[in-house]
């Protein structure tokens, strides 16, 4: 598996930058885990947008789903002038029915609705899900393929359930909204001390923090995780490429 942060910015994207949206490759597949503002134009350093082969969100947030409206737009656009690609699936849960129901567009893209207590198979990928401490419906995906496995947290507070969700992972990309001496909690997000923990609980492999804050000295994130966790932390930045 490759992944590539497309986008790390919690909320809103830093100037030149774009919020959540992380691109998942193996054996020629092409997933997009969330397609957050500004995602669509940072995507296109990597890949077509026509050449995705599919969309999962994790939930409705605008930092998560700002630019499927642009997305469908693109396939739209390059069927005038090139080949028409084909429909492109958009995972997505279906607990809020009105955004669940953006997700189709005549036969440019298709809204399925993944049941969270089912393993759902996209292209190469086995992916689990696990309801998030969020406003909003939200889920973590445990995605593995060819023995590997990935879990993206999605948006969310700390949950004791993470660490059996992602135990042993071979890579944690955690949301890490806070630093380690602001409450997170009420907002629904994590701060560097609870993303150390987790990674630590669940003995992941590599915890790569993102969904990162506008402002103070990022590397102190990674520093305060590192006080609960001695694996491998990694900060996302866009175009950031690992493989698993
Ligand atoms: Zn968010
Ligand atoms: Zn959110």
């Amino acid at each position: 598996m490759k992944l590539t942060i497309i986008g790390c910015w919690g909320g809103y994207p830093r100037k030149g930058g774009a919020s959540s949206g992380y691109l998942l490759e193996h054996d020629g597949f092409s997933l997009l885990i969330d397609c957050g503002s500004a995602v669509l134009s940072k995507l296109q350093e990597y890949i077509h947008p026509e050449e995705l082969d599919a969309v999962i969100l994790s939930h409705y947030h605008p930092d998560h789903i700002a630019d499927i409206g642009v997305l469908l737009h693109a396939r739209l656009i390059q069927g005038f002038i090139g080949e028409k690609p084909p429909v492109l699936p958009i995972f997505g849960h279906n607990m809020d029915k009105k955004e669940f129901s953006k997700l189709t567009y005549k036969n440019i893209t298709k809204g399925i609705a993944y049941d969270p207590v089912q393993k759902l198979r996209i292209g190469p990928f086995a992916i689990t899900f696990l309801h998030t401490v969020h406003p909003v419906p939200c889920y973590a995906m445990r995605i593995e393929a060819a023995g590997k496995s990935f879990v993206y947290t999605g948006d969310t507070a700390y949950k004791d359930d993470f660490a059996s969700f992602a135990r042993n992972a071979d890579m944690l990309l955690c949301e890490c909204n806070f630093y380690g001496n602001m409450d997170g909690k009420g907002a629904g997000h994590m701060n560097s001390i609870d993303a150390g923990m987790l990674a630590s609980r669940a003995n992941v492999k590599n915890l790569v923090l993102t969904h990162l804050p506008h402002y103070g000295e990022l590397n102190e994130l990674a520093k305060e995780a590192s006080k609960q966790y001695e694996g491998n932390i990694m900060l996302a930045e866009e175009g950031l490429r690992i493989t698993l």
